[in-house]
């Protein structure tokens, strides 16, 4: 606890967007406070396929757990014949969520950040020079607030996100990785517009997920069940059933109110295609910890450098993200074989995954940026 009970910064959530917040904060010497609602370590829905952009954001103890190296990836179309594609050199990494997420809080910690664990925020309240914050374990106060509460979380609410969609995830974890999955990953695209499944191996087991729109859950199982049961996988033992939402902004949402700023998914920050969203998590959690630290010496006006950072850096990710998932939900056949039978098309999917391409570049000649416009019809 800090003398006078007023934190420079406190932080909303310990995923990676929120632990990452709460470290670069304190590594820019403010006195931090994380705080999460769940026990941690604690389980969080998820692929965990980290792509280049969150590897190069994160600290030796979170690369430490990484459990696979990535570098080749099976593509089928409603579960049909499958095409392998290898590359010379790993493009996407694989986590536990469970293990990486407390080790991004153990880099934060020894960083200098205190870490209280099973305490739920109720409400925020802005008071002048501070912001309040409720909470099952009393109120807390601090100078500046992050947001880092994950999707449909009190933070994002009180600063006014607008959410352009939402979809709604589910995964089994399956027994027994074994070999043949030892550096392979799996993506299926699916018979509902935009929906896609994917098999990403971990140390044991097997994640087994699909995506789609939020509001047709039924159908979404049934994707599911059908993957498993196609992929042979019908029998095997399941480890853990669960869902998730996925929420992502609309373009020029805000993502910050006076002293609050929101990060990662609570910004409803994440590709709208492959709906990636540790790197934004990341990226977003260190911007908006330097500009917090930064509000320590210069007041809150440092706060707007993060706003600028969104729109500048994150904001076109999203939006040709959002252009290439509207080409998927028409043409995922178009897709599937530009993957799978043409050199370029593979090789630009192993680089956007490796980080040595992003998609704005992808769409940057006025050729392509054109065909994603026809191909996708009018942005919805
Ligand atoms: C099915 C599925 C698969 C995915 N696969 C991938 C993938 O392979 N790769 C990828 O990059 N992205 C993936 N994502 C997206 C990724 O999981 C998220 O974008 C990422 O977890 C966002 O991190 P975050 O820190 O913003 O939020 P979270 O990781 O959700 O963390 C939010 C934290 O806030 C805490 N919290 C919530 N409410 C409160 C409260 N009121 N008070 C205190 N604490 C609170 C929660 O306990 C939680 O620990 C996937 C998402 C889904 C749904």
């Amino acid at each position: 606890m800090t003398e006078d009970g007023l934190w420079d910064v406190l932080v909303v959530g310990a995923g990676p967007a929120g632990s990452t917040a709460a470290r670069v904060a304190a590594e820019g010497g403010a006195r931090v406070l994380l705080v999460d609602a769940a026990r941690f370590p604690r389980y969080k829905t998820c692929g965990g396929g980290l792509i280049g952009a969150s590897l190069r954001a994160l600290p030796p103890e979170a690369l430490a757990v990484v459990e696979r190296r990535v570098d080749r990836v099976t593509f089928s179309l409603r579960g049909g014949p499958a095409r392998t594609v290898r590359s010379a050199r790993p493009f996407l990494a694989m986590v536990d969520r469970e293990r990486f997420d407390q080790a991004l809080v153990d880099a934060a910690t020894a960083a200098g950040v205190e870490f209280h664990d099973h305490v739920r925020v109720r409400a925020v309240e802005q008071r002048g020079d501070s912001v309040a914050v409720r909470t099952d374990a009393g109120e807390l106060a601090a100078s500046v607030v992050i947001g880092a509460d994950g999707a449909s979380g009190v933070t994002g609410r009180h600063v006014g996100v607008t959410i352009a969609r939402a979809d709604l995830g589910l995964e089994v974890e399956l027994a027994d990785a074994g070999e043949d999955w030892a550096r392979r990953i799996h993506l299926d695209w699916g018979k509902d517009p935009g929906t896609y499944g994917w098999v990403f191996p971990k140390d044991g087991h097997l994640t087994v997920g699909v995506i789609e729109r939020k509001g047709r859950g039924d159908a979404t199982r049934a994707y599911l069940d059908r993957l498993v049961a196609g992929l042979g996988m019908a029998d095997r033992a399941v480890l853990r059933s669960s869902g998730h939402l996925t929420l992502w902004r609309r373009p020029g949402s805000p993502v910050r109110q006076g002293r609050v700023l929101v990060v990662g998914d609570a910004a409803g920050l994440l590709e709208p295609w492959s709906r990636q969203g540790i790197s934004f998590a990341l990226r977003s959690g260190a911007l908006a910890g330097e500009a917090a630290a930064r509000a320590r010496p210069e007041g809150p006006g440092a706060l707007t450098a993060y706003e600028t950072a969104v729109t500048e850096v994150l904001e076109p990710e999203q939006r040709a993200g959002a252009a290439m998932l509207r080409v998927f939900e028409r043409w995922p056949a178009l897709i599937h074989l530009a993957f799978t039978r043409v050199g370029l098309g593979a090789t630009g999917f192993v680089r956007v995954c490796r980080g040595s391409l992003d998609l704005p570049r992808v769409l940057r000649p006025r050729s392509l940026a054109a065909a994603a416009r026809m191909l996708g019809g009018r942005s919805r």
